[in-house]
């Protein structure tokens, strides 16, 4: 019997994680084969494996934009390089310091900071579309009054709409005022170039998400700073301790070199193919809004709100058709992203908090194509103006 070959996904889902990049594949096969010994023994096979870990270092600051590599400290991923960082702002600021977030950042930057500065995180404003501008930060900043601001923290590009947050004039903004900026750039990394991001005093980066593999990400850090909160050994320069996984860390630096490579054309390509498809969705289904619209975005999200639909049963519909969706955030059911982005800028996109709300995330990869783009929306439409199933009580 001949087997039946399953028709293949069209995965628009990359702000969940990536498929794994060839060129991290190969690096973290060979890394795991021939230089898996612990980075941080004394033996010859030891200190090769160190020399593999340290040009990654220097190869990933380098991407960043950064001559000094001891900037960087690898951990297990982003929520690892948040909570991390929240932990050292939280035991090193002086009792009552504050921190300023933008409204729309990921939980693992809202959960670990709340832990750390308990009644002391304070959201900007925003605009309709979830930019923070210059002005949203100097009032927040403002509002603060004569508490130590420990960091503000602005997503670099945001997980749901793909909004473009002004990152670099808002660390204009804190340099000038002498407040640590952050930056949470999870998803602009390997969508759009790297090489200013060193501007920020604090970067957290997060290598699933653009072809690297799963569990391993980074945080850099301001030059010669010590970490408090964090326990256990040595590693990193006493800053993170756990042995390093240095596959993943081989794999992570390969996928985001490969990314930044091609990242020119993938960008135009990605663009209008998105562009086209949000063309056709205006036709199809006028009622729909697209999040974040009269803003920015990342080339490869789309996020759209439906009136009166619910966010489980387009995915749904989407995933029978072979196109994996999401309906938001990875973290989040799809009424709760919903409500959040509704909460941010509903009132202002004309639907009323409280009004049900269905909402999908398209997020596509370097390899998404023009046709997939449109088959998703013409099944989101047509999904969405179609009679849900009645139910039979009988
Ligand atoms: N920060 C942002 C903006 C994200 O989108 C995500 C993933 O959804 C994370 C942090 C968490 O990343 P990780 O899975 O590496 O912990």
């Amino acid at each position: 019997m001949v087997a039946e070959r399953a028709p293949r996904m069209i995965h628009l889902d990359h702000n969940a994680t990536a498929p794994l990049h060839p060129a991290a594949r190969e690096a973290w096969l060979e890394t795991a084969d021939r230089h898996w010994h612990n980075p941080s023994g004394l033996h010859g096979a030891a200190s090769r494996a160190r020399d593999l870990l340290e040009g990654c270092r220097e190869r990933l600051a380098a991407i960043l934009g950064s001559d000094d590599p001891a900037r960087i400290v690898f951990t297990s991923g982003a929520t690892a390089a948040d909570n991390l960082l929240a932990r050292h702002l939280g035991s090193s600021a002086p009792p009552g310091s504050a921190v300023i977030l933008s409204p729309i950042e990921h939980p693992a930057v809202v959960a670990p900071f709340a832990a750390s500065f308990p009644g002391g995180v304070v959201e900007t404003g925003c605009d309709a579309d979830g930019v923070v501008d210059g002005a949203c930060l100097e009032a927040a900043l403002d509002a603060v009054g004569g508490r130590t601001v420990a960091c503000v923290s602005v997503m670099a590009a945001g997980n749901e709409s793909g909004v473009l947050e002004p990152w670099p004039a808002l660390a204009g903004v804190c340099r000038a005022r002498g407040v640590p900026f952050h930056t949470d750039a999870s998803q602009w990394l390997g969508k759009l170039p790297a090489a200013d991001l060193a501007r920020c005093d604090w970067v957290t980066g997060s290598g699933h998400k653009f072809g690297g593999p799963r569990g391993v990400g980074f945080l850099l850090a301001p030059a010669g700073v010590r970490f408090r909160g964090d326990l256990g050994g040595p590693q990193e320069s006493g800053r993170h301790g756990g042995t390093e996984n240095l596959p993943g860390i081989a794999g992570m630096v390969a996928a985001l070199e490969a990314r930044e490579a091609s990242m020119a054309a993938t960008i135009a390509a990605g663009e209008a193919a998105r562009d086209a498809a949000i063309a056709a969705l205006r036709r199809m289904l006028p009622g729909a809004i697209v999040v974040s619209g009269g803003a920015e975005r990342l080339w490869n999200t789309l996020a759209v709100i439906v009136p009166g639909a619910d966010s489980r049963r387009l995915v749904a519909t989407l995933d029978r058709a072979g196109i994996a969706a999401s309906s938001g955030s990875a973290c989040s059911s799809g009424a709760a992203s919903a409500a959040r982005v509704v909460a941010a800028t509903g009132a202002r996109i004309g639907i009323a908090p409280g009004v049900p709300v269905g909402m999908v995330r398209f997020s596509a990869g370097p390899e998404t194509t023009a046709e997939e783009w449109l088959r998703a929306v013409e099944t989101l439409a047509t999904a969405a103006t179609a009679r849900p199933p009645r139910v039979s009580l009988g």
